[in-house]
């Protein structure tokens, strides 16, 4: 039997057809922010309560809403915006149907208070069904409006049930706002739960876009964006925005879109830009992006559906397209300070077979064929820029720097493998050392020549003054190797490792980086304690916690990528665990039972965990338990061997072997404080065996040498210092120059 067909009752229409245009409290809250800054308001503050379900406010400064037109504001098809239908392609207002407020109103209790500049007090009105319940009020109020908004969908029941989780609308909330508010910099934004007195998103109206993105999505994204902006008179568009670096990366994609200065989603410009980064970020991690369109109005169709957010647009591939390569170029040029992470592994990167390892050349294929193109983060840069004179005049018989290496790599049968070669210049020096040199095809970085086990210092070598020829060199030979063997960098996608990554981002303070970043070193207090300044301030470092800090860093970040010092000298590591168990420092008492079974589990033990310790961290240990190759973390430094005792102990002994991420965690503690230039070291250094006066000047030449070309180097581009430090007393400041004039004012 047919069914009879009635006309629906007009009100039943209307909350229909607003159920569609106010799906959930953001969408309501989007459309009021957008009618605020449509008012030209420069302050929008919001409250809500129950996730927006029980009450919405939005106050503005803007310019209000006359009183005669306040009796149609909430009727539909009613707007100050838009009179003629040609109005439409000029469009510059984000509202242009007087549709939202007309459709809140069918949903919701509705109360307007206004004020204009010129009208002498505030009006307020109440609404229900897009209709005025009484002529306006006068009431008291400052200029701009308020829009409160109670019991959403108190008459859909449907929605209201759907709607059930309060938290999850406010989210949802928060995150419209804090697009915005990004978007809008110049405008101060607050958002907060009724009775809260702490705003959930807070913006001042005097910060910038970047400072806006900080304060909504923290320190670790703000700091490594890279700012875009690119435009095509032909194509009729301009871009500008925000996008995070290649070293930047998270587990969703967030993209902010707007276009013509309306948040929307674009799934195609989403996926252009997404392609360019999966050439540069681990496989299912994502970049931040924002991202501002502006697009002649008449090549938007604006008039689509208010909650049809996905746009589109005329020229639209062209369009997509001319962002995306804009989008990659920026990363390729991006020279931010995570980058050297990836450079310093190349020295003795592992060339990996290529079903072991994603390549990094070639997943870009997918986005503009670019096939096994190689990246500038791929390859090696040097900047002498920021170099004194003496960078180049390494102290002759500097321990920490035999041999400024270089990395080749070489496939030997099947598995390629890394190997370190020393400069020709040391050759003749270097065989001497080294007399596993030739065997395997390895040289080794002549670095331990050790009387079994007891590592000393390399005796003081001199060396023919060529550094100039040297730089060269070095520079020539690493464009050879990079093109004639491209090292791939390994991928790692370990959820520990990427924990431990963004554990140490989270910690960074950004002024301290700044500050490391722009130093000008002073000099060496002590092998621990150096001076530099910034700006007008003094500081005091400690170096030893620096470095060690620095060397976490890397052991993070280059996780499974480090080149290999080799030791010229099988050291066992039965008899390192012995000498570790004689010294006080190891606490070791007789109810540990005898050294020498203690020493033999060691070896044991850490036999066990071989090929991990070699896989991860390049700590090679041969099969007659014997440590021969250590991890190259920076470039010309060796950490201080008579710590390798002591190291090995704690390896076994102190590394939590049982928990992923714990044991990465510890495990590059302890390699890391056994990296740490020390006091002990120094001493040890400027008193060689065959101790004579000019000896051991050199000796203290050559470690004030390391600390401020090879460590402080370091430290300016690559360390994040985490905030402890600014506190606990590892980074002081010790004057500043105003306050100092302050003090000479009064003598
Ligand atoms: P539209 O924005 O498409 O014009 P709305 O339903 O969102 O339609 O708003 C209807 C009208 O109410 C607007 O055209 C504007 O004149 C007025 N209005 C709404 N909110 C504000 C506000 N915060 N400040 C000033 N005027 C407002
Ligand atoms: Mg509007």
């Amino acid at each position: 039997m047919a069914g009879v067909i009635r006309r629906l009752d007009e009100a039943v229409v209307n909350r229909i057809a607003a159920g569609e245009v106010i799906q959930r409290p953001a969408n309501a809250i989007k459309e009021m922010i957008e009618n605020c800054l449509d008012a030209k308001s420069t302050s929008i503050q919001v409250v809500v309560k129950e996730g927006g379900l029980k009450l919405i406010q939005v106050q503005d400064n803007g310019c209000g809403i006359r009183k005669e037109d306040l009796s149609i504001v909430c009727e539909r098809f009613t707007t100050s915006k838009l009179q003629k239908f040609e109005d439409l392609s000029s469009i510059s207002t984000y509202g242009f149907r007087g549709e939202a407020l007309a459709s809140i109103s069918h949903v919701a209790h509705v109360t307007v208070t206004t004020k204009t500049a010129d009208a002498k007090c505030a009006y307020r009105a109440t609404y229900s069904d897009g209709k005025i319940k009484a002529p306006p009020k006068p009431c008291a109020g400052n200029q701009g409006t308020q829009i409160t908004v109670e019991d959403l969908f108190y008459n859909v029941n449907t929605r209201r049930k759907a709607l059930k989780n309060p938290s999850e609308e406010y989210a949802k909330i928060l995150e419209v706002a804090g697009r915005y508010a990004i978007h809008n910099s110049g405008i101060s934004f607050s958002v907060k739960k009724q009775g809260d007195t702490v705003s959930d998103v807070r913006t001042l109206s005097n910060a910038s876009t970047v400072d806006n993105i900080r304060s909504i999505f923290g320190n670790a994204v703000s700091r490594e964006l890279i700012e875009v902006g690119c435009e095509d008179a032909g194509l009729a568009f301009k871009m500008k925005g925000y996008i995070s670096n290649a070293n930047y990366s998270m587990k969703k994609c967030v993209f902010l879109l707007f276009i013509n200065h309306r948040l929307v989603e674009s799934a195609a410009l989403r996926k252009a830009v997404e392609t360019v980064y999966a050439a540069y970020l681990p496989k299912g991690t994502h970049p931040f992006l924002y991202l501002s369109l502006e697009i002649a109005p008449q090549n938007v169709d604006v008039n689509v559906h208010p909650t049809k957010h996905e746009v589109h647009f005329l020229h639209e591939d062209s369009i997509l397209e001319h962002v995306q390569q804009h989008v990659e170029s920026k990363l390729l040029g991006s020279n931010s300070s995570r980058m050297y992470f990836t450079q310093t592994l190349l020295p003795g990167a592992d060339c990996f077979s290529s079903e072991a390892v994603k390549s990094v050349g070639s997943s870009s294929a997918g986005t503009r064929g670019a096939g096994d193109k190689v990246y500038a983060h791929q390859m090696v840069r040097t900047d002498s820029r920021e170099q004194k004179l003496d960078a180049f005049l390494q102290p002759a018989n500097n321990l920490l720097s035999t041999a400024p290496m270089e990395a080749t790599t070489e496939v030997t049968a099947g598995s390629p493998k890394a190997v370190l070669r020393p400069q020709d210049a040391e050759r003749g020096s270097v065989s001497e050392l080294v007399e596993t040199a030739d065997v395997q095809g390895d040289t080794a970085m002549p670095a331990v020549p050790s009387e079994s086990g007891r590592a000393s210092p390399v005796p003081p070598r001199k060396r023919p003054r060529e550094d100039e020829d040297i730089e060269m060199e070095q520079e020539d030979s690493r464009k050879d190797m990079t093109a004639a063997c491209t090292p791939r960098r390994r991928i790692i996608n370990l959820t520990s490792v990427l924990t431990l990554q963004e554990e140490i981002s989270n910690q960074a303070h950004a002024s301290l980086q700044e500050m490391l970043h722009d130093h000008s070193f002073v000099g060496c207090v002590s092998p621990q304690w150096a001076l530099a300044q910034y700006q007008t301030k003094l500081y005091l470092l400690n170096t030893t916690k620096l470095s060690q800090e620095l060397f976490y860093q890397i052991l993070i970040y280059d996780f499974a990528n480090f080149g290999v010092l080799r030791l010229s000298e099988p050291a066992p590591l039965y008899e390192l665990s012995m000498l570790a168990l004689e010294d006080p420092e190891s606490g070791w008492t007789e109810e540990d039972g005898p050294k020498e079974g203690l020493a033999e589990y060691i070896v044991e033990f850490l036999k066990k965990k071989t090929e991990m310790l070699k896989d991860y961290f390049s700590l090679e240990i041969d099969e007659e338990g014997n440590l021969i190759g250590l991890p190259l973390l920076i470039e010309n430094y060796v950490p201080p061997l008579e710590g390798l005792p002591m190291f090995i102990l704690r390896l076994a002994t102190e590394v939590n072997w049982d928990e992923e991420k714990e044991c990465f965690e510890s495990l590059s503690k302890e390699l890391a404080m056994f990296y740490s230039i020390r006091k002990q070291y120094i001493i040890d250094e400027a008193n060689p065996t065959s101790s004579q006066n000019e000896e051991a000047d050199s000796g203290s030449t050559t470690w004030k040498w390391t600390v401020e070309h090879v460590l402080y180097k370091a430290f300016r581009t690559y360390l994040l210092p985490p905030k402890h430090f600014a506190e606990d007393g590892n980074i002081l400041q010790l004057a500043n120059l105003p306050d100092l004039y302050k003090v000479f004012e009064r003598c």
